[in-house]
């Protein structure tokens, strides 16, 4: 195959990439979208194929090739019908170091390919920076993967206690070593000092960050896999690489971007600052004082006579998998000539779209899905809200300056006639706060699990 025509070949793979993403940015054209950025992919590894065989440029045998893409293939699909929804997270931060991972072993052996010959500067740069990224991603996304996993490792596993000085310090023998190596040119004992520098930086950057922070650390990670990807294309000139590297490093900025935004942070503050209680936040048992707990009759009681109903869905909703009840629920109360909105929180579950992508599976029609800007404006308006699995994103203490989460852009359940919330007990969201929404006087809990909870209401209300 002629250079001329490889390239147009990569051309139309990046043509497919871009609008695969640009389908990515709506549920309605998600999965069209997907679909297109996999064709471009398969474009681009056959068309990689048939040009490294022809061009006779090291390709070690057709055999091994698809050996490794059918145990790849079979791993991931494996993975992606078997994974829940809410472990996603999870699966995409490994995803991450495993992109990060092929990227400097792919660089790592392109240098020690050519120990003997000087490589020229600005591949030895890119080789130099593909190392760096590769395995600073690596280690970032284990670590981001263990604490989201809760992974009982991440017990064992060293502590940082002066985490700013130890990051400039790890920080700057890894900026060093990669410029020693970048001179060097072909020197592949830097190179593997240099990765070996890397994983250790990786591992301090992101062992310090709390857990609640981790789904803005994997998009970041995300990022950095696909600058790793493209570092990785300047070696080997190969244009595909570059330019889907390119692609998934800016989309994957712009998406912890829209994550710090939601939660009204800036990114050094996740990344180099604390969530958490503070000295001012209030003791659980003083914000719990007048805590009232309901069932599912009184609940059925309360929606048999709205006109008005908002469904707030949240983690929880996720972990009970209530999606399927919720939307029987819904098409009840609609049946029965009720108005009835879900407010969705930017960030409310475990990544962006988690929410909008576990209605969907139900079939729950996008028109009823409001947005929180949207939704906040009528829901004084509100009969009964229902807060099923949501904690911190209708947390009301985000309204208050000294909060651990002031600042922090919430749905307005507290605002509605009555709040119902639907959890299995007053244990705290992923911040680790009390949440005032529990005591309000508009306020009933629910003790349950989410989905048990949805269908005894549903019952209750068809026995009524
Ligand atoms: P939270 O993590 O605040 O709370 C979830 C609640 O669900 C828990 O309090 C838990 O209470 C309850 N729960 C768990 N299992 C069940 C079950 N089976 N049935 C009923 N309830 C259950 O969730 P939110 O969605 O409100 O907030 C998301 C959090 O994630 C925010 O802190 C947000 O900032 C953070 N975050 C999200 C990002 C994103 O992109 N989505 C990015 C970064 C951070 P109990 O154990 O009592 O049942």
């Amino acid at each position: 195959m002629s250079r001329t025509w490889v390239d147009l070949a990569y051309l139309i793979a990046a043509v497919l990439f871009i609008l695969g993403l640009k389908g990515l940015t709506h549920p309605r054209t998600a999965v069209r979208g997907n679909l297109i950025g996999a064709v471009g992919m398969l474009l681009a590894v056959l068309v990689t194929l048939v040009d490294q065989q022809v061009l006779g440029a090291g390709i070690l045998g057709y055999s091994l090739v698809f050996i490794g893409m059918a145990i790849g293939a079979g791993i991931g699909a494996w993975l992606a019908i078997t994974i829940r929804l809410e472990s996603m997270p999870e699966l995409v931060a490994l995803f991450n170091g495993l992109g990060g991972a092929a990227s400097f072993v792919v660089a790592g052996s392109y240098v020690s390919a050519m120990t003997s010959a000087e490589i020229p500067l600005d591949t030895s740069f890119a080789t130099a920076l593909s190392g760096l990224i590769g395995a600073v991603t690596l280690t970032g996304s284990l670590v981001a993967f263990g604490k989201l996993a809760e992974h009982p490792l991440m017990k064992t596993l060293p502590k940082i206690t002066n985490s700013t000085v130890t990051n400039a310090i790890v920080g700057g023998v890894t900026l060093l070593l990669m410029f020693v190596c970048a001179i060097s040119r072909s020197n592949d004992v830097f190179f593997w000092l240099l990765v070996i520098a890397s994983l250790g930086l990786g591992y301090c950057l992101t062992v310090s960050i709390g857990g609640a922070d981790m789904p803005v650390v994997i998009a970041l990670l995300n990022s950095y896999s696909g600058l790793a990807a493209a570092a990785t294309g300047f070696v080997l000139e190969n244009n595909v690489l570059i330019i889907s590297g390119s692609l998934v490093g800016a989309s994957g900025l712009i998406l912890t971007q829209i994550m710090c935004k939601a939660m009204n942070r800036s990114l050094t503050n996740v990344l180099f600052g604390t969530l958490g209680p503070t000295g001012e936040t209030k003791d659980a048992d003083e914000v719990y004082q007048n805590v009232k707990a309901t069932g599912p009759d009184e609940v059925a009681m309360l929606l048999d006579v709205a006109r008005r109903v908002v469904i707030v869905p949240g983690y929880g909703m996720a972990v009970a998998q209530a999606q399927h009840a919720v939307r029987d629920l819904a098409n009840h109360l609609i049946a029965k000539g009720m108005e009835v909105e879900y407010g969705i929180h930017p960030v409310a579950g475990r990544m962006p779209g988690h929410m909008n992508v576990l209605l969907a599976e139900a079939d729950i029609p996008y028109e009823l899905l409001k947005e929180m800007d949207e939704i906040n404006t009528s829901m004084e308006q509100t009969d009964v809200c229902l807060v099923i699995g949501a904690n911190d994103t209708v947390n009301p203490d985000a309204r208050q300056p000294n909060s651990a989460i002031a600042g922090m852009p919430i749905i307005d359940a507290d605002k509605a006639r009555t709040c119902v919330v639907i959890k299995r007990s007053l244990s705290p969201g992923f911040a680790g706060i009390p949440n005032p929404l529990f005591a309000a006087d508009n306020s009933l809990m629910l003790f349950a699990d989410g989905k048990q909870a949805v269908l005894d209401i549903l019952s209750a209300l068809k026995e009524g």
